[in-house]
């Protein structure tokens, strides 16, 4: 079911059209009111009259990460403080957390994106959702829960933790759409086992997976194991929070970006380039109608690239494939760039051990060592030497083809590894 027909299957021209008015009120309005903006526009020269097309956008200046920390907290606001609404704030991923305000109609902008993101994956006003993502300052929670509830659906706002009682209220109550992060749905599974229940037995038929990297090896093996569809919601609270973007049901392969409020753009990290159709870079989006802290040429360091072929679905929003890493998330190793996705996409879906990893850098002797920890899914193969050492050198062998790296592979007993309840931190560079 497509959530807003008219804006979602709007032509290209039509699209352009919208975006270019929007991009240049919004030029207009942060010039006037965030005296950020009037800097950074005036040290390049440019004003808001002299965005006459969409191919003026490259000439705008970017905001980084750091310019929202710089102008913390409310630095960047575009409205007087009563006109916000809501305040949330990054989860601090990589940093000091950023904060955002959000006006009454922003908030309702955003419930229209996530319910057509939920709509777009596939859920529908009969479904019974469980929203397993933190609720707070976190915009996980909320912006699913709002989602859902504009959507028309019946809403079981869980938040993370209690991971065994969710599940048994996720039986009990018959959830049917499970939002949460990738990782947490496996652990919600793992917890699910231990107490004699297979989510695959449950009515649940759905997942709405986002907030933070994962791969279509990760997404597949969820699947079989929750016998579930499992899609991907992507969103970042610079932003807007998720419902940014999101995977249709009919084709697995792209995030439909909801491009009358957002617009993307694809660079070259390195030199800020924008970057031809189709090519991989980082995801810019600049925000068209958000009024709280309106957002140009935000740099997401999220790796992508976007596809404008059309979508069989009918939608016409253009798609952004999944991600395979941010920018600082990657890791070099003995000068070989690494991003986790590449391991993890190794991993999963090896006979013998589960989809949950580890991963950590050292520096010996100013040499990188980079050693994975995975779990196996039968403990008794730790008795087995020999055994044990085939898995580990086809693992190790995998890896080396895949990274043209040496990696130390260790085979640590099952559920030992850390489990999270939002975003997983599977790296630990102690260099
Ligand atoms: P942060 O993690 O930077 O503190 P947020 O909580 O706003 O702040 O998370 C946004 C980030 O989460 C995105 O920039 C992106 O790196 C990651 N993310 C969100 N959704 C997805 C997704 N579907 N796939 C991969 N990464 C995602
Ligand atoms: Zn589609």
């Amino acid at each position: 079911m497509i959530f807003n027909i008219d804006k979602e299957t709007m032509p290209r021209e039509k699209i352009r059209e919208i975006q270019l008015s929007r991009l240049q009120d919004l030029c207009r309005r942060v010039y006037a009111n965030v005296p950020f903006y009037r800097r950074s526009f005036d040290e390049k020269g440019i004003k808001p009259a002299d965005v006459q097309s969409l191919d003026d956008l490259k000439f705008l200046p970017f905001t980084l990460k750091q310019d929202m920390r710089n102008n913390y907290p409310y630095g960047l606001f575009a409205v007087p403080m009563e006109m916000i609404q809501r305040i949330h704030a990054s989860s601090g991923t990589t940093g000091k957390a950023t904060v955002v305000g959000y006006t009454k109609r922003d908030i309702e902008m955003w419930a229209e994106c996530a319910a057509r993101s939920l709509a777009a994956a596939g859920a529908t006003a009969n479904d019974i959702v469980q929203v397993s993502y933190g609720y707070g300052l976190f915009t996980g929670g909320l912006g699913a829960h709002y989602g859902a509830e504009r959507l028309g659906a019946t809403v079981i706002p869980m938040s993370g933790g209690s991971t065994k009682r969710q599940v048994q209220l996720m039986r009990d109550f018959g959830a049917t759409v499970l939002c949460c992060t990738p990782s947490y749905a496996l652990h919600l599974y793992d917890a699910g086992l231990e107490i004699g229940i297979n989510i695959k037995d449950l009515p649940l038929r759905l997942g709405v997976f986002g907030a933070e990297p994962w791969t279509e090896e990760m997404r597949r093996e969820i699947e079989d194991k929750l016998g579930i569809t499992a899609t991907n919601i992507y969103g970042l609270s610079e932003i807007m929070g998720p419902g940014v973007s999101q995977s249709c049901a009919k084709e697995q392969y792209g995030m439909h970006i909801w491009e009358d409020h957002f617009l993307p753009e694809i660079i070259d990290p390195a030199t800020g380039e924008v970057l031809p159709e189709g090519s991989t870079g980082e995801l810019v989006i600049t925000t068209l109608t958000k009024q709280g802290i309106p957002l140009v040429r935000y740099r997401t360091r999220d790796i992508t690239s976007l596809n404008y072929t059309p979508c069989s679905c009918g939608r016409t929003h253009v798609r952004m494939n999944r991600i395979t890493g941010r920018s600082d998330d990657m890791l070099i190793i003995r000068g070989v760039n690494v991003f986790p996705s590449q391991i993890e996409s190794v991993l999963v879906g090896q006979p013998g051990i589960g989809p949950h990893y580890e991963i950590v850098v050292t520096r010996e002797h100013f040499t990188d060592h980079l050693q994975v920890k995975v779990e196996l899914v039968d403990a008794s193969l730790l008795e087995k030497y020999s055994e044990l050492e085939k898995v580990r050198d086809r693992i190790r062998a995998q890896l080396r083809t895949v990274l043209q790296l040496d990696v130390e592979v260790t085979l640590v007993s099952p559920n030992t590894l850390k489990r999270f309840e939002g975003k997983a931190k599977r790296v630990t560079d102690l260099r």
